[in-house]
């Protein structure tokens, strides 16, 4: 029993007690009420939270053990969500999880779910994670760092018997690449429509939740409630360039943009490429490129990381000899706010219509069904992470998420948190994908540090 000492030891006690009062103290803000005062004390030998620190070494040789599953004729790991390189990789990290007593469940959406008890089982749990999924002749960091580094943070506490007043949680997210299936399923539900999407693989959603062990039919008990949790937090690499570029060390997310997108149609007149004069001709495809480079003015016009992108276009007839018709193009507008977005549509729309009016055609815009509403993340938790981050002594920078993450839908239901590492040369999405042992440390290391802050308020 804790409470039992015999009065030398008591004795030796009190006099490191008085030696050592400073750390103590601030070791005793997170040790668990369980286990009582004087116990904590005693077990003088772990360091104070704020000096633990994740061992790097163990998050980068993870990283390259789940870098071998699925292995393709390439020699690269496919670990596409569904497939089997997916499941064994699910296995591996399972087991993981289960050595670190985190009892990992698959919930019904197909979710990994691992939960570490607190010394207050009345408190809300503190969420972390990410995913391990990844695209088609992707790299080894999207979703993997944010999954590892959340591992992690469990074995730094195992390590040094800290038990965190909330009861934590680590979540690593089903299917994130083909939807953010998994996250979706956890808070907003998923549709009919959705379920009977087709993966890259060729499952439908439906399918696919049953190969990783979930089950469709019971999607409603994996659903979340605004306020079962104390706060989420995802770790990620930042898929972009910009903190390699400024040379900073951590990215403070504010939020993950909305995405707005916009088939476009300008009708014109197609007709013989020869005889018609340079002015009688409706050609859709000059009033397009007009319109493309509009798009390019209007989204660099104003202050702010707003972006506009045609990335589609489709020419009819589309010939050496037919001046063009029809022109579909796709538009999309990403930025934080929903407001800004329509602003900018606007202003877009209203220069279509001088371009129309210039090149005799018609330009009307049909706007799909598959916007992403910009999700932000709490200003409490961003607070968090910067404090963690400067504790450490990061560089930080406060910046939005130009892709879409497993935390924007956890932002409905709790008061979420991301945090960024650089990604060199800014590349994702690809075998070239890499961020630096240094950079997945001190990620690893602000995640680990920002849940104590949690915890102790
Ligand atoms: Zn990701």
């Amino acid at each position: 029993m804790a409470y039992i000492y015999t009065a030398k030891k008591l004795f030796s006690f009190l006099l490191f007690f008085m030696m050592h009062r400073r750390i103590f103290i601030k070791q005793s803000c997170l040790v668990a009420a369980g286990v009582g005062v004087v116990g904590n004390l005693l077990a003088h030998a772990a360091p104070p939270a704020t000096a633990l620190r994740v061992n790097g070494k163990r998050i980068e040789t993870r990283i390259f053990e789940l870098a071998k599953f699925g292995l393709d004729d390439k020699g690269r790991g496919y670990r596409v969500a569904y497939t089997n390189g997916d499941v064994q990789g699910r296995a591996w990290f399972m087991n993981l999880m289960q050595k670190a007593g985190l009892n990992p469940s698959i919930d019904a959406a197909g979710n990994i779910v691992g939960r570490r008890s607190g010394s207050n089982p009345l408190l809300k749990p503190i969420a972390f994670g990410s995913h391990i999924d990844m695209v088609p002749d992707g790299g080894n960091y999207d979703g993997t760092l944010g999954s590892i580094a959340a591992l992690e943070v469990i074995e730094v506490l195992n390590e040094n018997n800290i038990v965190t007043q909330h009861p934590l949680e680590v979540i690593i997210f089903a299917n994130e690449e083909g939807g953010t299936i998994g996250s979706q399923a956890l808070t907003d539900g998923l549709t009919p429509a959705g379920l009977a999407q087709k993966s890259p693989m060729g499952l439908t959603v439906e399918q696919g939740i049953r190969a990783i062990g979930g089950n469709p039919n019971a999607l409603a008990s994996c659903l979340r409630k605004k306020g079962d949790l104390k706060a989420f937090l995802e770790l990620h690499i930042e898929q972009g360039g910009i903190l390699e570029r400024e040379k900073l060390q951590i990215g403070v997310v504010q939020g993950i943009v909305g995405i707005v997108h916009w088939e476009v149609t300008v009708q014109g007149f197609a007709n013989h490429a020869g005889t018609t004069p340079m002015n009688q001709r409706q050609d859709a495809l000059l009033a397009a490129s007009k319109f493309i480079v509009a798009v390019n003015r209007v989204a660099t016009a104003q202050q702010g990381n707003q972006v506009g992108t045609v990335g589609k276009i489709e020419v009819q007839p589309g010939a050496y000899n037919v001046v063009p018709g029809k022109v579909i193009l796709g538009l999309e507008i990403r930025d934080l706010s929903a407001a800004k977005i329509e602003n900018l549509f606007a202003q877009m729309q209203q220069r279509a219509t001088a371009i129309a009016a210039e090149t005799k055609t018609t330009i009307s815009f049909n706007r799909q069904a598959n916007a992403v509403a910009p999700a932000l993340t709490s200003p409490a938790v961003q607070k968090v992470v910067e404090t963690a981050a400067k504790s450490l002594g990061l560089s930080t920078k406060y910046m939005q998420s130009g892709a879409g993450h497993d935390a924007q839908h956890m932002a409905h239901i709790a008061p979420t948190g991301m945090i960024f590492v650089p990604s060199i040369g800014g590349i994702s999405h690809s075998p070239k994908e890499y961020s630096t042992p240094a950079d997945m440390a001190n990620g690893a290391n602000v995640l680990l540090q920002a849940i104590f802050q949690l915890d102790k308020s």
